[in-house]
């Protein structure tokens, strides 16, 4: 997809630090941490939001929490936790409309919405 941030990313034009990477999923540090660990994990196909899923792309989703999973464990904090947001559209707050995973972790999150 043209002029999507998270494409570019993914074909090398923009770096990033990388996290974990396969042929369909790619894990990478957010710029602007919104915790002492937050990385971002997101499908290489462009999918926009959680809106526009299809029902092809569920089994890529399942992927990507197995892919949660076991960053959690090679980073080291799958013991004692963490959070995952994923915002969609804009009463969501979502500024990047290129699916991700947000992975909160290193600190006890405190602001709780639910
Ligand atoms: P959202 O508000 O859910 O759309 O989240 C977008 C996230 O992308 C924010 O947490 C940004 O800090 C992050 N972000 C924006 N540009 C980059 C970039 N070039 N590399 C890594 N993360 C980025
Ligand atoms: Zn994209």
């Amino acid at each position: 997809m043209e002029n999507c941030l998270f494409c570019k990313i993914i074909k090398g034009e923009i770096p990033c630090k990388k996290v974990y990477e396969d042929d369909e999923i790619l894990a990478f540090y957010d710029i602007n941490p919104a915790a002492p660990i937050h990385i971002l994990v997101i499908p290489k196909k462009h999918i926009t939001s959680l809106a526009h899923l299809e029902k092809e792309d569920e089994i890529l989703i399942g992927k990507i929490y197995g892919v949660i999973n076991k960053i959690s464990e090679e980073q080291g904090f799958k013991q004692d936790g963490y959070r995952v947001i994923v915002n969609c559209g804009k009463n969501g707050g979502q500024q990047v409309m290129h699916l991700h995973f947000h992975i909160l972790a290193g600190k006890q999150m405190g602001e709780k919405v639910l």
